[in-house]
């Protein structure tokens, strides 16, 4: 038998099959896991990336707007309009202060330059307020010095002090023109020459402390001087504050923009990395989707031609076998559907063997070898049937041993077998046409049929077969006067034709007629019955 190798059509079968179902998860779980990445990376963007650009971008807003208030502040020219930009300065604040609060990235940077920027503030708005009432006192003490100084004027009645008056006046108007501390200063001094001279002059006591009263006014400490050079330097102050406030925002400003526009920049890398990944990824499933498709094809493929396929050829050829004496079962290659065939094969053999061994056991009589009964009836059935059709005659022998009851007696039931097989042998060496066929009849009975044989040849035939038993010589001691075993044959021929319908019992009935004519004539002879 052929020997199975061990990777089979089946097994591949199966492989395939574990190796298609693994593709399939690995193409599922990589599909799904792909969607998740698309996923966080969605949220990512609409979660943290968008709403920090939003927010930046509104955070750039506000501060630009801290900017012009700041500047509006510093430069602020009355107390209502002071606190209104305060007030301003406050909304903008609120809402810078939720912005850092919502974004978180930034809260540590936002809020502490927040911190800062309202200390600064802080102190921008009290210097604005302290220039503010400066300014307003000094508006006010101006107002009262020309007031106390039109009044000195019209008291004067000398031409030298009016002159000095007019000259104080001149000086002091120019003090509210002048913005620079040198200049003021210059003009104290202006002023003190103007008033040393007056002290010269012989005024009156009254004149006099007027006159010292007016320089109080303008040069004393709390003097329009002194607090127009006090403004200035508040207002100074106040500038410079003002343009630190402003720098401080604009660094502010800037920042955030930077960190605006790098986290758009980032924005963009994730989305490059992301678009990439994406787009490899696809790439991956397709060809793992695509492997997937021909590896089903080629399970299809095997489970159709190398199984379906053979399958359908080995059941045809068991089919066919199994009808007709057609063997063998031929199924290529070398796996289990091989195996089943060649399987088959041998059982199918083993069968027919049987089936022959069996039909040749059914027409075979056990004792001499030779056909029996059985294979008589068939064989004189065809016979007649193939006579009949031809128009053939047919004869047939009767032969029985003599005396064989005797012979039994005499030499023992065993010889008597023994005798019996010796004469089955001879009878069928005399068996010439494979058309002809001998057979035990029965007992000690042989028959012959001897197809498209006429009465002559019949006549011929049964003296040869009864010589060759003579001369077999067996001896049989009471079989006088021959002393070997003879034979006694009754010879019938038919002419079967078709027009003439005969039947068997007729051809029997004269063969046994002859054989009992034979027996009665003596024995060891043949005697013929025609038709
Ligand atoms: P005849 O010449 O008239 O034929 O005499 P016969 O003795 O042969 O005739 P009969 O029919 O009286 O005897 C047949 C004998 O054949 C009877 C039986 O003992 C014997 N016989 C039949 N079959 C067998 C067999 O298988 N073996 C043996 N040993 N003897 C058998
Ligand atoms: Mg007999
Ligand atoms: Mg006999």
């Amino acid at each position: 038998m052929q020997k199975i190798k061990k990777n089979t059509s089946i097994l591949y079968f199966t492989y395939l099959q574990i190796a298609i179902l693994a593709l399939f998860i690995f193409v599922t779980a990589f599909t799904l896991s792909r969607l998740s990445d698309v996923q966080k990376t969605l949220s990512y963007l609409t979660v943290d990336t968008v709403p920090t650009v939003i927010n930046g971008a509104k955070v750039s807003q506000e501060v630009e707007h801290l900017v012009f208030l700041t500047m509006s502040l510093s430069n602020a020219t009355s107390q209502p309009t002071r606190r209104i930009i305060t007030q301003q300065l406050d909304d903008v604040f609120k809402k810078l202060s939720a912005t850092a609060r919502y974004q978180e990235i930034d809260t540590s940077f936002l809020s502490t330059q927040l911190v800062v920027l309202a200390k600064e503030l802080e102190e921008l708005e009290s210097l604005v307020d302290r220039r503010l009432k400066i300014e307003e006192s000094l508006e006010q003490n101006i107002t009262d010095f020309f007031a106390y100084a039109h009044e000195l004027h019209l008291l004067s009645t000398k031409d030298s002090e009016k002159s000095q008056v007019t000259e104080i006046l001149l000086l002091a108007v120019h003090i509210e023109q002048q913005h620079r501390i040198h200049q003021l200063r210059d003009t104290e001094q202006q002023l003190k020459t103007a008033f040393e001279t007056l002290e010269r002059l012989n005024l009156d006591q009254d004149i006099k402390e007027r006159f010292s009263t007016l320089y109080t006014m303008l040069i004393g400490n709390t003097g329009i001087i002194n607090q127009k050079i006090e403004a200035l330097r508040v207002k100074g102050r106040t500038i410079g504050r003002g343009n630190f406030v402003k720098n401080l925002v604009n660094d502010m400003a800037n920042n955030l923009n930077l960190n605006a526009r790098s986290t758009y920049r980032q924005l963009q890398r994730d989305a490059q990395v992301t678009e990439a990944r994406i787009s490899d990824q696809t790439r991956i499933a397709l060809i793992a989707g695509a492997v997937t498709v021909l590896l089903t094809l080629c399970m299809i493929y095997v489970l159709h031609r190398r199984i379906v396929y053979r399958l359908i050829r080995l059941n045809n050829q068991i089919d066919k076998a199994t009808n007709t004496n057609i063997e063998p079962i031929d199924v290529e290659g070398s796996d289990e559907i091989t195996k089943l065939a060649n399987t088959f094969s041998v059982y199918l053999r083993r069968v027919k063997e049987q089936e022959v061994e069996l039909v040749n056991m059914s027409l075979t009589d056990p004792l001499t070898g030779i056909p029996n009964r059985r294979a008589y009836d068939q064989k004189i059935r065809a016979e007649i049937a193939s006579a009949s059709r031809q128009n053939w005659p047919m004869s047939l022998l009767l032969i029985d041993i003599d005396f064989f009851k005797k012979y039994n007696d005499y030499y023992g039931h065993s010889e008597g077998d023994t005798c019996l097989i010796s004469v089955a042998n001879s009878l069928i060496n005399n068996v010439k046409r494979e058309t002809d066929l001998c057979a035990r009849y029965g007992g000690e009975e042989f028959v012959f049929v001897l197809s498209n044989t006429n009465s002559e040849g019949a006549k011929i035939k049964a003296e040869r077969i009864r010589n060759a038993i003579q001369s077999l010589r067996i001896e049989h001691k009471e079989n006088a006067p021959y002393d070997v075993v003879t034979i006694s044959i009754g010879v019938a021929t038919y002419a079967f034709s078709q027009e003439k319908v005969k039947s068997l019992d007729g051809l029997i009935d004269n063969a046994d007629q002859a054989l009992y004519k034979a027996k009665a004539m003596g024995r060891n002879r043949s005697v013929h019955i025609d038709d």
